[in-house]
């Protein structure tokens, strides 16, 4: 089976892109599988492209074969597209989901139902030895609920209720998050990068 490189150590993620490139019959290996040691890159870029760049290109160059990352995050409106880029640390560098989310909900307390829309978005970045970098990007609309609810999934899927839907991310079933998330929508517009490498 062939195999890609998925530039990642969040195993929410992982999970994730194992689904979506196991039906192309791909193998995604993620940077905690990998043996050999891989240098940390920094986030410092103000988009979700540029970082996902910036992922992606160093590792390509590091390891010399093809590599993916995926950037991504919560935006929210009524926080001026708070906590965006910063989502993975909101609440402080070293900050997990529970202080995030609930960094999240503080700050929007005191928002009404008809203001509390957001989107996840997710910029996937392909970068290839010698080659212009591809970026896909996907988006899943929704809305910021009062609580958290539900186990599954991770970050802020417990207070995030995907348009359509009464119920958050977090108490869907899996194959139905992955049917309507920003990163399956991103996934999707790889599909002829996907042709091409799975022969
Ligand atoms: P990244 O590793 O910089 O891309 O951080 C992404 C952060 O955005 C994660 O740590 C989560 O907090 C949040 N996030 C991204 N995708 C999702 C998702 O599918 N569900 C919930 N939170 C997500």
């Amino acid at each position: 089976m062939k195999s890609i490189i998925v530039a990642t150590k969040n195993e929410g993620k992982m999970k994730e892109f194992k689904d979506f490139f196991n039906t192309y019959g791909l193998k995604a290996i993620s940077l905690l599988e990998l043996s050999e040691s891989i240098p940390d890159i920094q986030e410092t870029g103000d988009t979700f492209s540029e970082n996902a760049a910036l992922k992606a290109e160093a590792i390509a160059n590091h390891l010399k074969r093809p590599v993916l990352a995926d950037d991504s995050g919560l935006v929210i409106d009524a926080l001026g597209g708070k906590p965006g880029v910063y989502s993975a640390r909101y609440a402080g560098e070293y900050a997990n989901d529970q202080e995030n989310v609930d960094k999240v909900l503080r700050e929007m307390q005191d928002i009404p139902p008809h203001n509390r829309s957001a989107r996840f978005i997710c910029v996937l970045a392909i970068a290839q030895p010698d080659e212009k970098t591809i970026f896909k990007e996907g988006s899943c609309e929704g809305t910021i609920a009062f609580k958290p609810m539900g186990d599954r999934g991770f970050g802020y899927d417990p207070i995030f209720i995907p348009k359509g839907y009464t119920k958050t991310m977090a108490e869907l079933p899996s194959e139905e998050k992955n049917k309507i998330s920003h990163r399956k929508n991103a996934f999707n517009r790889l599909k002829n990068w996907l042709k091409t490498i799975s022969g």
